[in-house]
């Protein structure tokens, strides 16, 4: 094995550490009794891990610095991943994760700028990409180099205004612009494909002009291999289109939509951390 071979499988062992981490940080999150949206938090841990920990250059110290990538999630009900990512990197203390959507609580069920390291409100479906395009346009404006992430539910493209942003960061070439969609095959009510056709997700955003890639989104060496890749895509906007488990990690909750938005009892949890560890 070259070094630069050894480099990254120990780059690899840290991130799935983390990833454990981040999964073990949405089941303390959620608590036990309060529903919350286990399903779509543990399907982009990975992802979320890959850009907190590899790809994204942003920590608590750097929250105003205007060169700091970006990180919008689309689907803000899957914030709780962001979370555990946010507090594993130090923006706030981990105990707090407890009190997510209590009364006042910095941390709320859907993103909200008051949380440290949230860059945009998001919960009302279909909106976060445009407001990406928008962030991704003003650092053409300004000549900054930093780049914006948005990451995006499967049952989300059947809204809009996806599709109007992802024409506009076509139009204006936002090669600093990678939108991720997370492709559980599953929403709210039951299997996206049941509300909606979304077969060719990659073709889709193709049509429209963009680079896009599809990837194990479970598989942390595809992860960093593509958004690598991504990063370096000139001219165009890029996707990645992940295929991934809708509460992955947890073995109870995996590829069902009864843990989209579910309790956990004080057993489940106890079952849900096992499984984490056992991962
Ligand atoms: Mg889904």
């Amino acid at each position: 094995m070259s070094a630069a071979e050894k480099e990254n499988e120990k780059l690899l062992d840290l991130l799935k550490e983390k990833a454990r981490q981040v999964r073990l940080g949405i089941i303390d999150a959620l608590g036990v009794g309060h529903r919350g949206h286990l399903g779509g938090s543990m399907s982009c841990a990975d992802i979320v891990t890959a850009l907190y920990f590899h790809k994204m250059r942003c920590s608590p110290d750097k929250r105003q610095d205007p060169d700091r990538d970006r990180f919008i999630m689309s689907k803000g009900h899957s914030v709780l991943a962001q979370y555990a990512a946010l507090t594993l990197s130090g923006y706030f203390d981990r105990s707090v994760l407890a009190t997510t959507k209590s009364l006042g609580s910095l941390l709320q069920g859907h993103p909200e700028r008051t949380t440290p390291g949230i860059e945009a409100n998001t919960g009302s479906l279909g909106q976060g990409l445009s407001t990406g395009v928008g962030m991704a346009l003003a650092g053409k404006a300004d000549n900054r180099d930093y780049r914006v992430y948005v990451i995006l539910g499967d049952g989300e493209l059947a809204e809009g205004q996806v599709w109007e942003a992802v024409m506009a960061a076509n139009n204006y070439a936002l090669d600093n612009l990678t939108a991720i969609v997370d492709l559980n095959g599953i929403q709210a009510v039951g299997k996206t494909r049941d509300r909606y056709r979304i077969d060719n997700v990659p073709g889709r955003f193709a049509a429209f002009g963009w680079k896009t890639f599809e990837i194990d989104g479970h598989n942390m060496a595809e992860i960093v291999e593509t958004l690598d890749a991504a990063a370096s895509v000139r001219g165009c906007p890029s996707a990645i289109v992940a295929r991934t488990v809708k509460g992955k990690g947890v073995s109870f909750a995996e590829n069902t939509s009864a843990y989209h938005n579910n309790l956990l009892t004080a057993e489940e949890r106890e079952k849900a951390i096992a499984s984490v560890m056992a991962m």
